[in-house]
């Protein structure tokens, strides 16, 4: 399995065959003649291949007016009309067929190629985003001087995602939509033809995916992620299982969005109201964890800030990327964490130190109390960003007490500077701890003292519980969220928050699993946090059950004594439920 990164620009998932699409193959095979009485039959055929073109753009206006229904791709095309306009381009090309008997081919080439040139070196970003748009009109113009017929997404056999360096309108023109249901391409942007078009027709696309074009050949398995960007070639089983099913919920989700199912509450048939966080990975999720009606965000994870970078980001900047949620938000709570890198987030700018056992090592929290550097900067932009909505801000990785003391501690040295430097920020801004390693767990009475609330990171707590790599194949058999050690420690602390009025919310994976939602509001959990996705389908289960059968069902199932028993068990409760 191949694993590519580029940018999501249209979301959605999809789990299909790949197809090539062979954008520009085009060669110039002659470039100059040597018989001056050819001159004026090669200006003919070139003054002839400006006016079928034009006469196809004009065919491609209209169908794509008629697939897409709005005017954006029609201005590229009127784009490339203005270029077959373009006097001095066709007077360049003339002149060089005449006076340096070059074929009409290379003649075009040439003088394209000036331009693209000027364009490049331009400082403007929208003039250099014209290239792409200059090397399609190119291709085209030569197509029609060779007489070959444009490679179309028509006719396809089955469903398809489709792979290019670029899509251009013209071959978008008689896309079968009920073929092509998902794009990849090598170039572009989240304004890229691809993405305009991809969006336009609600499917999935990730653009920016270096040498994908090399790396397909057509016919194998793709998986597409429109929502991280990710695109895997021939995944493994246990990756398309898994994008299969969320292509699947997917799908559902979008229908039940469409409906008011959007704005009901996550409340059970007998009034036991869930409040249903979102967890945010990248900015981009930010819009939809929006859209799927969340009560806020449970869970921001701040890595992608870090990962990748040569420099660590400065407050600013990453003041302004909290403060974006802050506000989308308004007073919907937003859950800043700070850095948890290490282990399976790697920055090697950050941290490039090889550990034995990078999982217990210098990660996370340990490694923001070691390098004030970056600790302190990002502590700042939090409590500024503070000050624009109802920020809140989370300490991951938290094991012992002095370890929380010293987080605490560099919070309010943190807090005298922007007093000194008289910048605007929340003083009183809740902190919680992420409870995801088991001292932590058993701890809780204790650091219940110490924050204003909780939040169960089962990722890690059913790692460290268990002893199991959450990353590790070969012991992925191990990694079990209903171990009866694992729910007795989220009870414990559910228990304590219960006592103590500390909110606990539940932000691990686990939370989004349907499996899973009968168990843990009947533990008594009322704040859960997840992917933003999954929100719906929970959603669906909380309305269409009762508290107090969940509570039965967490009751006969902390009864068990294994995980493969309260699996079993739960599978079954769930199946009984009519969603
Ligand atoms: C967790 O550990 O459960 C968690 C939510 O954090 P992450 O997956 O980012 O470690
Ligand atoms: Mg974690």
């Amino acid at each position: 399995m191949k694993i590519l990164q580029g940018i999501p620009v249209s979301p959605g998932y999809r789990v299909r065959t790949a197809y090539l699409l062979n954008a520009d193959g085009i060669q110039i095979t002659e470039k100059t003649f040597s018989d001056p009485s050819r001159a004026d039959a090669e200006k003919e055929r070139f003054l002839e291949a400006v006016e079928s073109s034009k006469a196809e753009l004009y065919g491609e206006k209209e169908r794509l007016r008629a697939l897409l229904g709005q005017d954006m791709l029609q201005i590229l095309v009127d784009y490339h009309l203005t270029l077959l306009d373009d006097k001095n381009m066709r007077e360049e090309v003339i002149t060089r067929i005449g006076r340096d008997l070059n074929t009409p081919e290379y003649a075009l080439s040439l003088s394209l190629r000036r331009s693209i040139k000027a364009l490049q070196g331009s400082d403007n970003e929208y003039l250099r985003q014209r290239v792409a748009d200059l090397k399609d009109f190119e291709t085209r113009l030569q197509r029609h001087l060779q007489g070959l017929r444009q490679e179309s997404m028509s006719d396809l056999p089955v469903e398809v995602v489709i792979v290019a360096r670029d899509l251009t309108p013209a071959q978008t023109v008689g896309l079968d939509r009920n073929k092509v249901v998902g794009f990849v391409t090598e170039s572009g942007g989240p304004t890229s033809h691809t993405a305009i078009l991809a969006k336009g027709l609600g499917i999935p696309a990730v653009v920016a995916v270096n040498g994908i074009t090399n790396d397909i050949l057509g016919g194998e398995t793709i998986i597409i992620d429109g929502v991280k960007g990710k695109v895997m070639i021939d995944p493994n089983a246990k990756t398309r299982a898994e994008y299969e099913a969320l292509e699947e919920e997917y799908n559902r989700a979008q229908v039940l969005l469409r409906t008011e199912f959007r704005y009901l509450p996550a409340e059970t048939i007998d009034g036991r109201r869930m409040r249903l966080y979102a967890n945010v990975e990248f900015p981009q999720e930010v819009d939809s964890a929006f859209e799927y009606g969340a009560a806020g965000i449970g869970l921001y994870r701040t890595e992608f800030l870090y990962t990748g970078r040569r420099q660590i980001p400065d407050e600013e900047s990453q003041f302004k990327v909290y403060r974006e949620a802050a506000e989308k938000f308004k007073n919907r709570s937003v859950v800043i964490r700070t850095l948890d890198l290490g282990a399976d987030k790697i920055a090697e700018e950050v941290s490039n130190i090889k550990e034995m056992n990078p999982y217990l090592g210098w990660r996370s929290i340990r490694l923001c109390l070691g390098r004030p550097e970056i600790f302190r900067p990002q502590i700042a932009a939090i409590l500024r960003a503070g000050a624009y909505g109802n920020v809140k801000m989370l300490l991951p990785m938290i094991s012992t007490l002095e370890e929380l003391g010293s987080a605490k501690r560099v919070i309010e040295s943190v807090k005298d500077d922007l007093r000194k430097r008289k910048v605007t920020f929340n003083p009183d801004i809740s902190i919680g701890a992420m409870i995801e390693v088991p001292s932590a767990a058993l701890q809780a009475e204790g650091f219940a003292d110490e924050v204003d609330f909780f939040s169960i990171g089962t990722n890690d707590l059913i790692q460290y519980t268990l002893a199991v790599d959450r990353i590790n194949e070969r012991v992925a058999n191990l990694y079990q969220p209903t171990h009866p050690s694992v729910l007795e420690l989220i009870r414990q602390v559910i228990d304590v928050g219960a006592q103590r009025k500390v909110e606990v919310t539940l932000c691990g994976e686990m939370g989004g699993d349907p499996l899973m939602t009968l168990l843990l509001i009947g533990m008594g959990l009322r704040d859960l946090s997840i992917t933003p996705m999954a929100i719906i389908r929970i959603k669906q289960i909380i309305r269409n059950i009762t508290f107090r059968h969940a509570r039965e069902v967490a009751h006969n199932a902390m009864k068990l004594s294994t995980a493969g028993d309260i699996e079993n068990y739960l599978r079954e409760e769930l199946a009984a439920i009519s969603t």
